[in-house]
This record gives C-alpha cells, sequence and structure tokens, in this order.
C-alpha cells in the first residue's frame, strides 16, 4: 500500500506547439472543420473574451429525437460571426504560443458552462466536472490505502480486464491497494478484444466513449472502428501500468466466501495448467453482460457440413470469398457484419425476425477531417468541450422518447412523443425502401422505438438489403440440414432450403445469465446462481445480500440503451466500490454486505421503473430481458440518478463484520 494518492497522470496531451506553424490557411480550414461550440468554450476558457460564449451563440437547449443537430441548432450566419471571432483569437493564439495561459480562471468556468448547458439543467455539478475533466480527473480517489488503514494486508481480485475492469483497476491503484487483475483471453480489452467481426465499430459517439479522465482527442472517426477502440484500452492498461497487473490466458472458475476469515477463496485456471487457489478480501466482477455468445438450438445443426460461428468469435481462418453464407439475426452485430462481407460473398440470405428501428446518423462511417484533427490535438481545452458536448446529449439522450404515458393509447407507440418518434423514423425507412415494396414490408417495425436497440442510419444497412447478393428470409428458420437452412413458410410443411457454405450466428448473447459461468458462493455457503434462479438482480447492480464484499461493475440492471454511456455509469460504479472499500479500511472492517431491505427497496423501485419503459411494456423479444420477462439488463431512470446514488455508499444499507482479532 502506498500512501499518497495519485492522480491520473496527463493522458494524450494537447500541444498547442502544433498551432505555431499553422499557416491563415491551415487555420481557417480547422475552423471550418471544428464544432462551433466546443470551439467558442474552449476559446472562452482561454482568452477570457466574453464575446465568445455571447447568448446569441448558445446551443439549442431541447433538442431533437435524432439528437444535436450541426452546430447544435445555431444559424448558418450566426456560425459564420462565430468562425470569425476564433480565427481572430486561434491567430493572437498562435502568434503568442509562449504566452498562453492553459488554467481557466473559475469564473470564466462557470460562465462557460452556463452558456454551454444553462443554469436550470438539473444534473449534478459533481458529474458535470467529472465528465468536463476539468480540473484533472476529480474522480481520483482523494484517499490512500495506506493512509487509513497503516500496514492492513488488503487484496482485490477482479475478473475481467475489458473496459470496467482496467477502470477499477486503475482506480485501486491510485488509492494503493493492491490487486489483481484475472482475464480469461488473451488480451485486455474485453468486448473489443472479443468481437473482431467485420464491420464491427462504436454505435455511440467516440469521444464520449472514453474515460474522462484519459480523454482521446486522436479519435480516427466519431464512431470507431474495434482495432482503434482495442487500441485505447491497451495503451491506457499499458500507459497506467496495468498490465503488470493482470494475469492473461487465466479464467476464475469458482469464489468462496469464508466465513471464518471474512475473505474469498478464488479457484482460477490458468490456460493449459493445474487449478490454482489464492485468497483476496474482496472481489469485483467486471465480467460484462455480453460475453457468452448465444447460439439458439435449432434442430440439424450440429450437421452443417460448411463452417459455422458466432460473431463475437470470428473465424478468421476461413474465407468468406465466393462463399454463400447465411446470417442468422438482425441486431447490432448483424447490422455490422452483413454490409462489411458483400464485397467478398457470392451471396448472403440474412434470416430475420424482426427488423431494427434505426436512427438517421448520416456521418457514421465518416473519418474526422485532417484539418479538424489538426484543432483536436492542438488547441488546449477543444477536445474535451468536443467531449463534453456528446456527453451531455447522451445525458439527456432519448429516455423521454421511450417513457410510458400510461394514459396514452396506441397500438404499437408508448406515448406521444414517442409516437412522434415512430413516425419520424418509419418515414426515413419508407424513403430507403421507396423503390423495394417488398423490402419496405419487412423492414417496417411493429414494435415501439426503443424497445430493442436502435441502430444508426447512415443508408448503408438499406443499400446493403437491396444488393442483388442478399435475400431477406423472414418465415422462421425450422432447421438446419448438412447442406444449408431450412424455412417453414407460416407453419405450413413446405420446407424452403437455402444452400449455404457459411453460417453466421449473429444471435446475440446470454446476457441475462450473469456471471455464468463462475461458480460463486457467498456467506454461509449461498449459491449465486441457485439463489438468483435466473433472476439476477443487484442493489445498484453491484451488490447482492449474502456476498460480502463482492462487487459488480455493468452488473444486473445497468444497461444503458436510450441516454448516457457506459463508461460513464463505469466510472460512477468504480467510484462507489472505492468509497465502500475507503469505508471498510476507515471502520476497521472486514466486510460489508448490503441488507436486504436496502436490496428488496431497490429492485422493487427498479422493476416498477422498467414496466414505465418503452422496452418494459414491449412484448418483442430482445436481450434486455430474461426468460421469466423481467427487464434483467437496462437501467430506466435518469443518468444522474445512478450518478447521484452511487457518490456515496449509505451505510445503513449495509451491515458490517468486524476485522477478526
Ligand atoms: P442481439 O441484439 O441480441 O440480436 C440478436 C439477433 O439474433 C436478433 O435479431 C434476434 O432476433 C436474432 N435471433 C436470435 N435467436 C434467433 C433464432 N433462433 N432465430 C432467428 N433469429 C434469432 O445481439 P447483437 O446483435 O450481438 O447485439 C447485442 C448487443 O451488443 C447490442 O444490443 C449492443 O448493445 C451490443 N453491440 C454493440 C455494438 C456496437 O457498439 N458497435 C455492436 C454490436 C453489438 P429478434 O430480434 O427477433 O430477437
Amino acid at each position: 500500500m502506498t500512501d499518497s494518492p495519485q492522480k491520473s497522470p496527463e493522458w494524450f496531451p494537447i500541444q498547442p506547439e502544433g498551432l505555431s506553424g499553422q499557416s491563415d490557411e491551415a487555420l481557417r480550414e480547422s475552423i471550418l472543420a471544428a464544432e462551433i461550440h466546443p470551439l467558442l468554450c474552449s476559446l472562452a476558457l482561454l482568452t477570457n473574451d466574453h464575446a465568445l460564449i455571447d447568448p446569441r451563440f448558445a446551443p439549442l437547449v431541447e433538442l431533437p429525437a435524432a439528437g444535436p443537430p450541426p452546430h447544435w441548432g445555431l444559424s448558418d450566419s450566426l456560425v459564420e460571426e462565430a468562425r470569425c471571432l476564433a480565427f481572430e483569437h486561434i491567430g493572437n493564439i498562435r502568434d503568442h504560443i509562449n504566452h498562453l495561459e492553459r488554467d481557466p480562471s473559475a469564473s470564466m468556468l462557470e460562465k462557460t458552462l452556463a452558456f454551454a448547458i444553462g443554469r436550470d439543467h438539473g444534473v449534478s455539478a459533481g458529474l458535470i466536472r467529472r465528465e468536463l475533466d476539468l480540473p484533472h480527473d476529480p474522480g481520483a480517489p482523494s484517499w490512500c490505502a495506506g493512509d487509513i488503514a497503516p500496514g492492513r494486508q488488503f487484496r482485490v481480485a477482479i475478473v475481467g480486464a475489458g473496459m470496467s475492469g482496467i477502470l477499477v483497476a486503475h482506480r485501486l491503484q491510485q488509492a494503493g491497494i493492491d490487486y489483481t487483475v484475472f482475464e480469461k483471453s488473451d488480451n485486455v480489452g474485453g468486448t473489443w478484444s472479443q468481437n473482431t467481426y467485420p464491420g464491427c465499430r462504436l454505435d455511440t459517439p467516440n469521444f464520449a466513449y472514453s474515460y474522462a479522465f484519459a480523454q482521446n482527442p486522436h479519435w480516427p472517426s466519431e464512431f470507431s472502428e474495434q482495432r482503434d477502440i482495442l487500441k485505447f484500452f491497451d495503451q491506457i492498461a499499458e500507459k497506467f501500468s496495468i498490465n503488470d497487473r493482470v494475469r492473461l490466458n487465466t479464467e476464475v472458475v469458482a469464489a468462496h466466501y469464508q466465513d471464518e476469515t471474512g475473505q474469498w477463496q478464488l479457484r482460477i485456471h490458468p490456460a493449459g495448467k493445474a487449478l490454482e487457489e489464492y485468497v483476496y478480501d474482496v472481489v469485483i466482477s467486471a465480467v460484462g453482460q455480453l460475453g457468452q455468445p448465444k447460439i439458439p438450438e435449432i434442430a440439424g445443426a450440429e450437421e452443417f457440413a460448411g463452417k459455422a460461428w458466432h460473431t463475437a468469435r470470428w473465424n478468421h481462418e476461413v474465407s468468406l470469398r465466393g462463399r454463400r453464407v447465411g446470417v442468422i439475426g438482425t441486431g447490432a452485430s448483424a447490422y455490422q457484419v452483413v454490409p462489411a462481407i458483400l464485397s467478398e460473398v457470392a451471396a448472403v440470405v440474412v434470416f430475420q425476425r424482426n427488423p431494427p428501428w434505426m436512427l438517421p446518423t448520416p456521418r457514421y462511417h465518416e473519418a474526422i477531417t485532417v484539418a479538424h484533427r489538426r484543432l483536436l490535438s492542438a488547441l488546449p481545452h477543444y477536445a474535451r468541450w468536443v467531449r463534453f458536448f456528446q456527453v451531455w446529449a447522451t445525458i439527456r439522450g432519448r429516455w423521454d422518447l421511450v417513457r410510458v404515458d400510461e394514459t396514452y393509447r396506441h397500438p404499437v407507440s408508448v406515448s406521444a412523443a414517442n409516437e412522434a418518434l415512430r413516425q419520424a423514423l418509419e418515414q426515413q425507412i419508407q424513403r430507403h425502401y421507396a423503390d423495394r415494396p417488398d423490402l419496405l414490408r419487412s423492414q417496417l417495425p411493429n414494435y415501439p422505438p426503443g424497445a430493442k436497440r436502435m441502430l444508426r442510419d447512415n443508408g448503408v444497412w438499406p443499400a446493403a438489403l437491396k444488393d442483388p447478393k442478399v435475400f431477406v428470409e423472414t418465415r422462421p428458420i425450422s432447421g438446419i440440414s448438412h447442406s444449408g437452412v431450412s424455412v417453414t413458410a407460416d407453419g405450413s410443411d413446405a420446407d424452403n432450403q437455402y444452400p449455404l457454405d457459411i453460417l453466421i450466428y449473429a444471435t446475440g448473447f446470454r446476457a441475462s445469465e450473469f456471471l455464468l459461468p463462475m461458480e460463486i458462493t457467498g456467506s454461509r455457503g449461498r449459491n449465486l446462481h441457485e439463489w438468483w434462479h435466473g433472476e439476477a438482480r443487484a442493489y445498484l447492480g453491484m451488490c447482492v445480500p449474502g456476498f460480502p464484499n463482492f462487487f459488480c461493475m455493468y452488473g444486473p440492471n445497468t444497461n444503458l440503451v436510450v441516454h448516457g454511456s457506459l463508461i460513464l455509469f463505469a466510472e460512477s460504479s468504480a467510484n462507489f466500490i472505492m468509497e465502500c472499500l475507503k469505508m471498510l479500511l476507515e471502520k476497521k472492517q472486514q466486510s460489508m454486505t448490503v441488507t436486504d431491505q436496502a436490496f428488496q427497496a431497490f429492485n422493487e423501485m427498479i422493476d416498477h421503473e422498467n414496466t414505465l419503459m418503452a422496452w418494459g411494456v414491449s412484448t418483442v423479444s430482445s436481450w434486455y430481458k430474461n426468460d421469466s420477462g423481467r427487464v434483467t439488463q437496462n437501467w430506466p431512470l435518469s443518468i444522474d440518478a445512478f450518478y447521484t446514488m452511487t457518490e456515496k455508499p449509505l451505510p445503513a444499507h449495509f451491515s458490517f463484520e468486524m476485522l477478526p482479532s
């Protein structure tokens, strides 16, 4: 244990010297490529010029369903005026680079924030400060273990080195707590290391998909490709020295709580070696929700003579060139795979049950221009404001568009706002398939927007479905034989078979089977999976009664669908866990367990709130629900609600056990 807390080192530092060699023309080009509000806000902080944050330039407050319009609704003439102002200032900064003051005054920061988001937004100041990262890394623990519990042996095991595991490892390291991360695969990065299928890329805005304390101004795209996201996590694990503590190719197969000592015994399996056992004070599961592929049981599947695999286990050994390929599913994975393999394959049959709702996102595949990248990497504060505006848009998100109005009556939609969204999205689909009435019929969803994940629409999916190589089959699959997939026409016996060389299961994940196949027994031998009995629940998605000192990151009911970002949530979860550990160390306790009452009250509230969301009331199939139909995955409240609930643990919601003497 060390005895001074550490701030995160500066990550991808901005280099204003990059501005110094730029011609007026290059600066103009960058300003033209820039997002106007982040540009105004960053320059305001650098220059203290109030003209830059004149209310005339203020961004839209109420965002349309499709998300922020270009320049957040500012008129062309005001954008032009703002650009002229920005050009004067950037020219000045370039010419006096050595006198640049990068630390903004508190009052200018406050005024700039008020310009950017107003004052009546109702979002916690702490959340805003953390996401803006000004001052740097306010989410870092302000304490360290060596200080509050000198001499105490205290070890934490983290299961999984994905986005959540890396984050909580970093926080433990900052607080000087001894930890080990066990990762069953051969790389860090979790989902971004496992999903290597063609076309895999982010479908939430990229700047917001980075830790607030390690912002990356160098994203190549607004929705980057899998390899770039994986690189980000690889670099974080390397530069923050987390790699030294990660045991790759090592699966945690079991965790048993020992009542006598108040510690966890972990059984681990290093690939190809014998089982090993270790003892830890705390276990943090960071295994994610989407790690176990789901392959549906289809009669005859084992007889298929071609190659078959799941999207999350892509077989890179097999070429698709000239092959007849079947893709089962039309979720987020299939949606990216099908267009990406078209140029290679001879033909694709897409087996569809439910078509996706698509959100217009024209720039989905666009790269960030060189001119824009110059600004992102050289103008202090600019990238942080680009990220902040993305985060801000997702904090509000589309939550109110998918919330149920119990007084509203409609055969599909759940509220007037949901119906307005449905109509707008439907019109877009009608435009896409105006020339293909057959596809239009099959591509119009009959469930409310928000009941399943909405996918990014830049026209690529409709273009793929219209490609002569592609056939969309909507009749149910009746079986698989050695030569292909059969469908049955509306329950009749007249089978129709598609001969295939390759079958790709884009059929999602066993999401509601949290933490399987790990065997976890808590206090008095309570078996987690038996106790859950298919109904995974946790207090704040993290704590389960009878499982002392056991925490889940991205646990039950913490998935986000229409607002926020999983990274933002992970930062809140990591904060909560760190605060719990601080309580244990400060109070000289060995263990803490959430009480039954707190657990039950929380879950009753969550279940109720989920019945008020489109995904809760709709009967359409989705991975948000378990077999019994309960929403096991999603967070139904605001982003700020989670931030507030996870800011500090409430001691009354836990029972504690003293350190054995
Ligand atoms: P998914 O959303 O669960 O989709 C599975 C698909 O398989 C659905 O279309 C489903 O049909 C179909 N399916 C399942 N069993 C079937 C059967 N027996 N016969 C026919 N069709 C069947 O899985 P996913 O596409 O892998 O995506 C899961 C989640 O991963 C996403 O929602 C997202 O959160 C995440 N993801 C993110 C990204 C990204 O950020 N870029 C990319 C991929 C995935 P129904 O629709 O009828 O149920």
